[in-house]
Order: C-alpha cells, then sequence, then structure tokens
C-alpha cells in the first residue's frame, strides 16, 4: 500500500501547486473531482487570470524541461525490419508545446492542464521500475471520452506523443515518456461507475477506478471483481498490462473479465469494441486486441466487467518444504488432481526471511512455504484441504496450518501481502527490480531450482515469490544503486531468467506487461513473423506512431 499511498499524497501535496495558487481554488479542485461537473460561469474570471499565470509557469516550466531532456537518454530506434514503419517521434519543440498547451486549455478547463513539475515527476518516473526514460511535458485530467478525444485530435495533429496514466503501479517503464508528450490521467475524474448490472453480472467503469475500490463498493451485494494486482492499480492500467494476481488460478487473467471497452483510437474516433451480452460471435474481437497493448493502439475510457459471485466461505492454509524443489512440484500435482483452488503462492526462503524479519509474530518458519486460498461451501473447502495436504506430505511437507476464522485469515495471508516491501530488508540501502516470468507449470520445479542456484552463486540478494498455480513467478533482485556492478549483475540475472522461460516455452511476462523493460525479448519469444504482424496492426491504427511511444515493440 505504501508506494501508492506515497504518490497519491505526493499529487494531493504538489497538484496543481503552479496552477491553482491558493487554499481555496484547491478546495474548488477537490469539489470538481467528478466526471460531470463543468466549470461554473462564475468562476471565469478566475480562469482567466490562472490562464495568464500558468503561461507565465509554462514558459519557465518548458524552458526547464528542454534543458533536461537535451541531457537525458532518448530512445533512438534505427533500422527496421518487416512492416513499413513511421519515422520516429522527436521531442516536441517548445513552441509546439506552448501550441499543444494553449489549445488544451480551450477543450479542458485550463486547471485541467498542467505542467506542474511534481505532477510531470509523478506520470513519467516510478521508484518501482529501472526503465525510466523520461516524463511526459504536460498532464491533462479528462473527465469524459469527449475530453479525451479533443486531447488526441490536438495530438495527433502536431505530432506529439499520448501516453494513458491510471494506477501507476506498473512495472517496465509503461507510462514513462522518452518523447515527451501529453500524458492522460485518469484516476482524478473518470474513477467511477458508470452503470451497475448485478442481475447481468456487469458494472460499467471509467479507467481510474482501482479495483479495491470497485470491490469495496460491489461488496453489500455479494459480488467481487476477481483481478488482484498491485494495491492502487486502475482498471484502465489493468487493461492497459492484461494483470492477473493471486486469484489468477481460479479466475484467470483480465482477458476473460472484460465484456467490451469504450477505445479512443490515434485518430480521435470512438470505438466501442462489441455490445453487453455475455458472448459474441460478431466479427473480430477488437475487445482483446486492446487488452494488453499498454496503450499503444488505444485509450480506454470506459470498460464493462464481468462480475464474480463471492463464495460462500474461504480458507487459507500454509505449508513449510525442506527444499523450494519440493514446494514447487506440489503445483503440477495439485492441478492434476483437478482441485480447484484459488490461489496457491510460492515463497522462497529468502523471502521467508524477510517476513520473518519484518513480522516476526506471525510465526512462520524460514523455509519455503505455499501459501493457499480455498473457497466455496464448508464441504468443498474440507475435501480440498485434504487432496492439497495429502499432496503436501508426499513432497516432504511440514504441518499444514489452517485458519479457522476471518482474522486467523487475515493473519495468516498478510506474510504473502507484504513480501515487496519486505524484502528491501535483507539488504542494506535495497532497491527491487522485480521482474516476472511464466512457463508451463510442468516446468515450474525446473526453471524454479535453476533461479534458486543462480541466486546462490550471484554477488547479489534476491528472493522468489510466485502465483505459481499457472507457471507465474516473480524473482525480486536486490541491489544498491550507488554500486553500479550490482546493478549490472540484477540485469544479468533476469536476462539468464528471461531467456530459460523463453527455452522452456514460456514467457517473459505472465502478468506485468512489455513496457520498455521487455520489448527487447519479444523476437525472441513470439518470432519476427508475430511482432511484424503487431506492428502492422500497430501502425494500421496509429500511423504516425503517437500512441504511447517506445512500448511493447522492439525498436527493429
Ligand atoms: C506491489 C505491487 C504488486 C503487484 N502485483 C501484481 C500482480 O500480482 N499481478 C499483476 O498483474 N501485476 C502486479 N503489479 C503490477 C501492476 O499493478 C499492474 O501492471 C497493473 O495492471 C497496472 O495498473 P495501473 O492502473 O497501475 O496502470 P498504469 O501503471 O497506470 O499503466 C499501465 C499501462 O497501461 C496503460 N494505460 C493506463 N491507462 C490506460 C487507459 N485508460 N487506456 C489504455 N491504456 C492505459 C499505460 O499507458 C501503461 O502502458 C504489481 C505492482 C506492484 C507495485
Amino acid at each position: 500500500m505504501l508506494f501508492p499511498l506515497l504518490r497519491r499524497t505526493s499529487y494531493l501535496k504538489h497538484g496543481y501547486r503552479r496552477l491553482l495558487l491558493t487554499p481555496s481554488s484547491l478546495r474548488h479542485y477537490a469539489s470538481t473531482n467528478t466526471q460531470t461537473t463543468t466549470t461554473p460561469s462564475s468562476s471565469k474570471a478566475p480562469m482567466v487570470a490562472l490562464a495568464f499565470l500558468a503561461g507565465v509557469g509554462l514558459d519557465y516550466s518548458l524552458r526547464q524541461q528542454q534543458q533536461k531532456q537535451s541531457t537525458t537518454h532518448a530512445t533512438t530506434e534505427t533500422e527496421t525490419t518487416g512492416p513499413h514503419r513511421p519515422p520516429p517521434l522527436t521531442r516536441p519543440s517548445q513552441a509546439m508545446l506552448q501550441k499543444a498547451f494553449h489549445r488544451l486549455q480551450q477543450v479542458l478547463p485550463p486547471e485541467h492542464v498542467t505542467v506542474d513539475e511534481d505532477i510531470l515527476e509523478n506520470h513519467g518516473y516510478s521508484s518501482n521500475s529501472y526503465h525510466n526514460e523520461g516524463a511526459p511535458n504536460i498532464v491533462v485530467f479528462p473527465r469524459n471520452t469527449e475530453e479525451v478525444v479533443q486531447v488526441v485530435k490536438i495530438a495527433n495533429e502536431l505530432g506529439i506523443a499520448v501516453i494513458p496514466f491510471s494506477g501507476g503501479t506498473s512495472l517496465e517503464g509503461h507510462f514513462s515518456a522518452p518523447q515527451g508528450g501529453i500524458c492522460l490521467s485518469f484516476t482524478e475524474h473518470m474513477n467511477q461507475i458508470i452503470a451497475f448490472h448485478p442481475e447481468d453480472l456487469d458494472v460499467v467503469v471509467g479507467p481510474g477506478i482501482e479495483w479495491e475500490d470497485l470491490n469495496l463498493k460491489l461488496k453489500d451485494h455479494g459480488l467481487f471483481f476477481p483481478l488482484d494486482p498491485g494495491p492502487g492499480a486502475c482498471i484502465g492500467g489493468m487493461v492497459g498490462t492484461s494483470c492477473s494476481g493471486t486469484n489468477a488460478v481460479r479466475y484467470g487473467t483480465m482477458k476473460e473479465w472484460v465484456i467490451n471497452l469504450t477505445v479512443v483510437t490515434a485518430d480521435g474516433k470512438v470505438v466501442k469494441t462489441r455490445q453487453r451480452p455475455r458472448k459474441s460471435s460478431a466479427g473480430y474481437d477488437l475487445t482483446r486486441l486492446f487488452i494488453g497493448s499498454e496503450g499503444t493502439l488505444g485509450i480506454v475510457t470506459e470498460a464493462t466487467l464481468k462480475l464474480a459471485v463471492r463464495p460462500e466461505k474461504e480458507a487459507v492454509a500454509v505449508c513449510d518444504f525442506p527444499t523450494i524443489r519440493d514446494a514447487a512440484a506440489v503445483v503440477p500435482e495439485l492441478i492434476r488432481a483437478g482441485v480447484q483452488i484459488n490461489a496457491v503462492e510460492l515463497l522462497d526462503d529468502e523471502m521467508m526471511r524477510a517476513i520473518h524479519l519484518s513480522s516476526p509474530q506471525l510465526g512462520h518458519a524460514v523455509k519455503p512455504t505455499l501459501f493457499f486460498k480455498f473457497a466455496g461451501s464448508q464441504a468443498q473447502i474440507d475435501h480440498e484441504i485434504k487432496v492439497v495436504s495429502d499432496i503436501a506430505k508426499h513432497h516432504q511437507g511440514g504441518s499444514f496450518k489452517y485458519a479457522k476464522d476471518e482474522r486467523e485469515q487475515k493473519d495468516l495471508w498478510e506474510a504473502r501481502k507484504i513480501c515487496l516491501w519486505s524484502s528491501t530488508l535483507l539488504k542494506e540501502n535495497a532497491s527491487v527490480w522485480t521482474t516476472d516470468v511464466v512457463v508451463p507449470v510442468s516446468q515450474l520445479p525446473v526453471i524454479i531450482d535453476e533461479t534458486k542456484n543462480d541466486l546462490r552463486n550471484s554477488t547479489i540478494e534476491g528472493s522468489i515469490v510466485g502465483h505459481v498455480g499457472d507457471g507465474n513467478f516473480h524473482v525480486f533482485l536486490l541491489f544498491d544503486q550507488s554500486k553500479p556492478e550490482e546493478f549490472e549483475e540484477a540485469k544479468r540475472l533476469n536476462k539468464k531468467l528471461l531467456t530459460r522461460a523463453i527455452q522452456m516455452e514460456g514467457s517473459v511476462t505472465g502478468e506485468h506487461g512489455v513496457g520498455i523493460g521487455k520489448k527487447g525479448y519479444l523476437r525472441a519469444e513470439l518470432g519476427d513473423a508475430t511482432v511484424d504482424l503487431m506492428a502492422t496492426v500497430k501502425y494500421a491504427l496509429d500511423p504516425k506512431g503517437i500512441m504511447n511511444p517506445g512500448k511493447v515493440l522492439p525498436e527493429n
């Protein structure tokens, strides 16, 4: 929770600081935090003054940005193979940015267009990513689809990049802005439930709603949305990365839970991918084309999501193992036994050591451990716990700790939730590089064992945590940012892991997406013909290459 809270706090602290100068104008901002609000005419005079002040601030800020950008590394695109690609976007000139800023202020309320440096930084850089290649030049806070259309039309006409931003929790430089540009931020105004159809088990939402908020609102109806990525993630970004999480072994990924999308394309057209029934054979599956496209094909402004019924009961159990190979070997057997488990998470001994350091009161052994979640009727749960504990015993599993009530369940699952932050306790000055691979489940014990060996033989520490029920796991590589040799070692270990996953017919990303960090591995994983077809689709939809440039597709 810490990271998103910090980010939000920083947004509240710095948001609109340059443009809205007084506490009362900040209160005005708070009161306009709704999709339907329009600027009252009585506030037009302050708006004019604001626009003037913004112009002065803008000039200064744009000059500063230009100076900064000339010293930062710009992604350069070289020779291309396969389909025709447009020339790479260049960073907009100061004159172009002035023009864009003033045009944007004509189509959005002026206070919804900002060049505040803190806001630009918050929307371009992430402390969870090591692929930060720049901040946008302008951030806008649209309130509805029509405003997104206007922003995209301006960007398309001027040839400036547009980068959608929802929760900002993605990990591979997804919202970084190597060519600068206009960032569209959705959590401020487009964060609502638009329509709720409990009788059809679906809900229509804006892209900026957080999955946790959505579930709080659905709780009283006995329903929930089962995808659970990082805390603070929002539906727009979850569509963008085709996320999943701990529940994926039972419920699948974002691809299975989106019925339709409303998308603004690069030319400013509004596309609704299909109607609202649960199934349809009407034409190409455009919904799934946009899911996982990371804002490179279009901008999602509405999503209709399927909902699941909350299970009657839930149970949590934990079991430790002498070796990580024993723990991992439980998983394929459990899947073959047809157990309808809700989650099975593997934490290696290093991860358990970190948890022991951060929360000794949880009383976990410092050994490779599996965390299980069961759901259904009591009879179902009892049966599944029996099957799983028998499989665990067969693989030298220790005692099966089982939570009986809701409080015990929370306590037992707590260890899984605090992984990322606990892991920083394993090393002084630790930065954590989180990487993500997936392999066919049968290959899981082998890849985990070999990865563990690599970590043992490395000069840096690392821990393993995984949603292993579907063959997906993460390695947290710990390094000191002030020591370049440690960063190089983290890069080497990451590369070795990704290469090994590809060799095992796996993927370099099970759920975090490609962003900047993994685009260089796409040809090795998918082959030239597949990547070239992706590029053909991309540039058919976005001929100027303005949509989140530098992400997903390799440079050549
Ligand atoms: C502690 C932690 C734990 C995590 N655990 C998981 C996990 O278990 N499973 C998992 O899958 N991920 C996990 N993640 C990664 C992250 O939470 C997911 O990738 C999530 O889906 C990103 O959502 P977001 O709203 O933060 O997206 P953002 O970071 O805002 O954006 C992600 C991508 O989507 C694009 N995008 C954003 N909004 C739109 C839009 N409206 N239209 C089109 N494109 C858009 C962006 O341009 C970007 O390319 C974790 C991250 C953290 C920090």
